[in-house]
């Protein structure tokens, strides 16, 4: 076994190992929380923006960049987001041995310092909406335990924020933020529920927001996006208004939504396995590793039908590499771009050069397939297509057999105990009954199905009072 923990029985250090063998990060940094994306993470990464970025721009969305630095009275003008995030804001007190007059913060996300700028470009309605996406950095100085990808201090995100004349075109607004995320999670190959967070759970100064989370092995669930609908809280607390049609000015209606580097941390748990990292074809840095199977030094035949095939590929749009390096055995290779999850391996040995053929295998089953040279193309691309199918099936089974029904506390209880996982059960409403429940079982309400109005089907987990509604429990990252 290459990797010396095993993901079912110890998923925690399983994980810790995978990142840094898979070569997605190296976290031995200087400063805890904040490590180096090594390039087959951040081609991950690199993908997923150009996923995102390609569907942001189809729907009117124009990329800008705003500073890092928020001062702190515009971080306190919307109270409760302030309140929210002030645990974790980073600030710069000093410039050389100087103590500035006014600390600064650095930016744990951007509402404050982009609207106090959408307050100076909003005039009228014909300036909206108002469609803004932002990559950038984003520091939250957690002074508790920090993790790889899952709860790092300083990470990198997409940010999109958007201003609106009316409140039902911030509902829409949602609704297409959401179907950008669904596409996302289908291209990453990620299960999920989709949940609208209670009110004690939302987003400081949203009015509503809506969650996605995604299963890990270790039975707890991982948010991996999530989009605010920010009523005009934001827009009343930064003056951001405009002048209607009729005359009249109104503050606009916004939202924002986001999506983080720690998805990758659900795509490398949800798919890995105990030979290290699956990586979805999508998102590969490399989809296709092609490995010349060197025999009794005859390499020339072997290499040339190997550089043929990585240029026919690429001319393709695969993303492929060869690895021609002779001081290595195919064995070794073979661990090795398993290790990385490089989704399929193409291996051409002298036999297949003679039989002008080549050998497919693929990272999600082990399944191999021997193909002719004239149809290697279209087989490769067929072979990435089920893979990722592949890794799609396994994943929505995964969250089918992680999600079970609570009627009373002692059910819940022992499914907890048991594989932990997402309960359905009924809540009356009351966050002292969430708190309850945290307390008690270490789950939390992490909301009802969006959507759709579930039937209660017994009384309060809780309390036993009479339930409002259905929701969603787990333990969360
Ligand atoms: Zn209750």
């Amino acid at each position: 076994m290459p990797l010396d923990h095993d993901k079912s029985t110890d998923f925690a250090n399983w994980y810790s190992e995978i990142v840094m063998k898979a070569e997605i990060v190296d976290n031995r940094t200087p400063i805890k929380g904040a490590n180096v994306l090594l390039p087959n993470g951040y081609g991950i990464w690199e993908n997923i923006q150009r996923i995102l970025d390609a569907e942001l721009k189809a729907t009117g969305h124009n990329n800008m960049y705003f500073p890092l630095f928020v001062p702190e009275e515009l971080l306190n003008k919307e109270a409760e987001h302030f309140s929210g995030f002030a645990p974790e804001v980073a600030w710069v007190t000093h410039v050389g041995d100087k103590k500035l007059d006014r600390k600064v913060g650095l930016r744990p996300t951007s509402e404050a310092i982009m609207y106090t700028m959408f307050a100076l470009w909003i005039r009228s309605h014909t300036d909206l909406p108002l469609k803004v996406n932002q990559w950038c950095n984003i520091i939250r100085w957690d002074t508790k335990e920090t993790k790889v990808l899952l709860r790092d201090r300083e990470f990198l995100w997409h940010e999109g924020h958007t201003a609106h004349a009316t409140y039902d075109e911030a509902v829409k607004q949602v609704e297409e933020s959401m179907r950008i995320y669904e596409k996302l999670f289908h291209d990453l190959c990620l299960s999920y529920i989709i949940v609208k967070r209670p009110r004690h759970d939302t987003f400081p100064g949203a009015d509503y927001s809506i969650a996605y989370d995604s299963p890990l092995p270790d039975g707890r669930v991982l948010q991996i996006g999530t989009t605010h609908n920010l009523g005009q809280n934001f827009s009343k607390a930064f003056n951001v208004r405009f002048q209607k049609a009729d005359g009249e000015h109104e503050f606009v209606y916004q939202t924002s939504y986001g999506v983080s580097t720690r998805v990758i941390a659900a795509v490398l748990s949800m798919h890995g396995d105990n030979k290290g990292a699956i990586i979805p074809p999508k998102v590969a840095l490399t989809q296709a590793i092609v490995i010349p199977i060197y025999f009794k030094g005859k390499h020339d035949p072997v290499n040339k039908a190997t550089n043929e095939i990585v240029a026919e590929l690429k001319e393709q749009g695969i993303r492929v590499k060869a690895d021609l390096r002779d001081n290595y055995t195919s064995g070794w290779k073979f661990n090795q771009y398993e290790l990385l999850g490089v989704p399929l391996r193409i291996e051409v040995g002298p036999r297949d050069v003679e039989k002008n053929q080549a050998v497919l295998v693929r990272r999600d089953n082990g399944q191999k397939i021997t193909v002719s040279r004239e149809e290697l193309t279209q087989k490769v691309k067929e072979a990435l297509e089920a893979v990722e199918n592949g890794l799609r099936e396994r994943a929505w089974k995964r969250l089918e057999e992680v999600t079970s029904e609570a009627k009373t506390l002692d059910e819940l209880e022992e499914i907890y105990s048991d594989k932990k996982g997402i309960i359905r059960t009924n809540w009356c409403g009351d966050e002292k009954c969430s708190d309850q429940l945290k307390e008690r079982i270490a789950v939390e309400i992490r909301g009802t199905k969006l959507g759709e109005e579930e039937e209660v089907f017994a009384s309060c987990v809780i309390c036993g009072n009479e339930a409002k509604e259905v929701v969603y429990v787990a333990s969360a990252y």
